[in-house]
């Protein structure tokens, strides 16, 4: 098959845009489409400086080279979080990071999860009656938006991709899962302590983003996280791509079709947000999720309150994070 643009041979069909391009042909078309979702959002400008939040995958390395070679202001955050597994997969995964913030000259910053919470997850999860995911994923939020405020960003973006948000979509429409519905959207506006947060992505499929990654030559973490249970997630995957394969746009359409809907599930007062008493972060409790979890931890460890995430005030809160900057 030959590209549609040049003469050359195509290394990828689309048929949902009914689309064959070679591989140099590839990147300018991602890169326009990414920029046309970013604008379609209003997700950001050039003015901003935003935040990448990579995880040494194919997804977001993408994300960040992307925005990068659009002329975006765009610096990585990793999370170490400690796992280890028979391929020391957090240390993979942060050396890919480093690596492509060497290459492309911007900052990554890591903040690693034993020291801010006092374990690594593995020992998180055997502490607590927490799934891995569940305290992983929590840990993960606060983080990247406590980050996001002290180092003064504008946005938070993530890599998640078509198959991802249309999984969940389907997840979240199947058990009719009205919160997470009226919160699923490419756009989640600051709000009180709370900083944007972008999926800039979300249009492209998993082998589009893989192809761009390959294209451009961005090592990348293959191999999943040992905790990644997604057997459930992955049926609906498997299930989506059955539907995709039959009638091509079939994922864009149900996603775009409930994005138009989406006001249907809002609620109408989302429950009011205030200071954490203990870090000043925002929370609908007295004491946020995440300190009850560091406190539960720390009792179990037998560790007294580290005073970096506890009773600490604004100002030094900013020198620790920052200070784990690299
Ligand atoms: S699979 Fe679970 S534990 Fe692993 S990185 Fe994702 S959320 Fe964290
Ligand atoms: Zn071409
Ligand atoms: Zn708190």
């Amino acid at each position: 098959m030959r590209c549609r643009k040049c003469p050359k041979k195509a290394i990828i069909y689309m048929p949902e845009h009914r689309l064959a391009l070679c591989a140099a042909c590839y990147s300018p078309w991602f890169l326009d489409h990414t920029e046309r979702t970013i604008r379609k959002f209003k997700m950001f400008t050039r003015r901003d400086r935003i935040l990448v939040a990579v995880s040494g995958g194919k997804d977001s390395l993408s994300l960040w080279h992307a925005l990068h070679a659009l002329g975006y202001e765009a610096d990585g955050f990793y999370i170490d979080l400690g796992i280890m597994g028979s391929d020391h997969y957090s240390e993979q995964s942060k050396q890919r990071c480093r690596e492509l913030s060497e290459r492309i000259g911007r900052r990554l910053h890591i903040v690693r999860v034993a020291e801010r919470v006092g374990a690594p997850i593995p020992e998180i999860k055997d502490l607590t009656a927490r799934e891995a995911c569940s305290a992983c994923g929590l840990i993960k939020r606060y983080l990247m938006n406590r980050y996001a405020l002290e180092a003064d960003y504008d946005v938070i973006a993530t890599g998640h991709n078509l198959d991802d948000e249309v999984a969940v979509l389907f997840s979240n429409v199947l058990h009719w899962n009205r919160g997470y519905l009226a919160r699923q959207y490419p756009v989640l506006d600051e709000r009180e302590g709370l900083k944007k947060k972008v999926k800039p992505f979300v249009y492209f499929t998993e082998k589009q983003t893989t192809v761009y990654a390959l294209v451009n030559r961005i090592a990348y973490v293959r191999d999943e996280c040992p905790y990644a249970l997604g057997a459930t997630t992955l049926s609906y995957k498997d299930l989506l791509a059955q539907l995709e394969h039959q009638a091509p746009g079939t994922k864009r359409r149900f996603l775009d079709g409930f994005y138009q809907i989406r006001a249907l599930f809002a609620e109408p007062e989302a429950a009011a947000l205030v200071p954490c008493s203990r870090c000043g972060q925002p929370t609908t409790a007295e004491v946020c999720a995440y300190c009850r979890l560091i406190e539960h931890v720390q009792r179990r460890r037998g560790l007294a309150l580290a005073p970096a995430d506890v009773n600490t005030s604004q100002s030094s809160l900013k020198q620790v994070l920052v200070s784990d900057s690299e």
